[in-house]
């Protein structure tokens, strides 16, 4: 049995063409399970009788529930998902006012290494499918009122390409969910071959964690600067033809006595001044084991006076979710106790 959650017109087409059937009716079956929300393929009506009954013998929807929920006091909800073989998996809910955000998961831990991130301390446990990324959608209490996705949950989704750009192609089409591609980001840490692609295939928003303005203290803080030198990555983006609709933003997480002082903030002037991109301060969040403290708030509030000063356009971010570790960079610390008694 074969799971529908995940395929495209064209996965579909092939199989409709290899048992003998009509490759047109790959459109109005997807436009019916992602669309209008049907699992049950019996119920999609614009398909032949004979069709729906061959289609129910080889498919099912794929979808599961998340095995475990945690509640924050500010609202937002952790929900822990299997991700098979690889272990657990976590996406974050967020509502704001008018907003109701997921925040979603596309690798079981992350291979970056990233020394500020409780995830990049897991290891790598594998890709997630097309599948398991969309379920986080489609499977959480509050799906239907989700009005913004943010890939910034656990793992670095350009380190998953292909099935980030196969969930983001089923996130947007009229035979998918329909869903703006304004109401989506993607953060990396700067994987640029897959950053150009993004660009030129989509019109999402781009998140870059950014951390520090110095190239080998960056390094010390995301490995991944050895391979793809942040200056260049910015000098790419900045020479591509960004719709102005398009968000590009530079993540930067404040550490106390790491990189708040007056040279890492002049470095952000330097490196950012007259580029496409605009500025995201956030307070780091700790995690168990790790020594290193957030930044006083008027110390972020300098930040942010000092580079709107500069004509770069610069916000603090509120963290959320920081009591029950759903904050960024705190993912993956129920996945490490998912064995203890009480959270299965
Ligand atoms: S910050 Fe992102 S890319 Fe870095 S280790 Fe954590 S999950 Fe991976």
């Amino acid at each position: 049995m074969d799971f529908l959650a995940g395929k495209t017109p064209k996965d579909l087409e092939q199989w409709l063409l290899s048992v003998g059937e009509n490759e047109d009716y790959a459109v109005p079956l997807l436009t019916g399970f992602y669309r209008k929300k049907i699992r049950d393929i019996m119920e999609v009506k614009e398909l032949p009788l004979a069709l729906r009954h061959k289609m129910k013998a080889a498919f099912t929807d794929g979808y599961y529930e998340p095995s475990h929920v945690e509640v924050s006091v500010d609202g937002s909800r952790k929900y822990l998902f299997s991700a098979g073989g690889k272990g657990f998996i976590e996406s974050v809910y967020l509502p704001e006012k008018a907003r109701h955000t997921l925040c979603v998961s596309t690798q079981a831990g992350c291979r970056m290494g990233c020394a500020f991130c409780c995830t990049g301390q897991m290891g790598f446990r594998g890709n997630l499918s097309e599948r398991e990324i969309l379920n986080q959608i489609l499977s959480v209490p509050e799906s239907n009122q989700l009005n913004r996705i943010v890939f910034m949950g656990m793992g670095e989704p350009f380190d998953n390409c292909e099935a980030l750009f196969r969930v983001l192609s089923i996130l947007t089409s009229s035979w998918g969910l329909a869903f703006g591609n304004e109401k989506i980001t993607v953060s990396t840490v700067g994987i640029l071959p897959c950053i150009l692609r993004f660009l030129n295939e989509t019109k999402c928003h781009l998140a870059l964690s950014v951390h520090s303005p110095f190239p080998e203290e960056r390094k010390k803080w995301i490995p991944a600067e050895n391979k793809y030198p942040l200056k260049e990555t910015i000098l790419a983006i900045s020479r591509e033809k960004v719709n102005r609709h398009r968000r590009i933003t530079a993540e930067y997480v404040m550490m106390a006595g790491i990189n708040d002082s007056r040279e890492h903030l002049e470095g952000l002037i330097h490196l950012f001044h007259g580029t496409v991109f605009r500025i995201n301060l956030i307070p780091f969040n700790s995690f168990e084991g790790s020594k290193i403290h957030p930044s006083e708030a008027s110390a972020m509030q300098y930040f942010m006076k000092k580079l709107n000063a500069a004509g770069i356009s610069a916000t603090i971010r509120r963290s959320r979710g920081t009591d029950i570790s759903a904050a960024c960079g705190q993912l993956g610390n129920s996945v490490m106790l998912v064995r203890k008694p009480g959270l299965q």
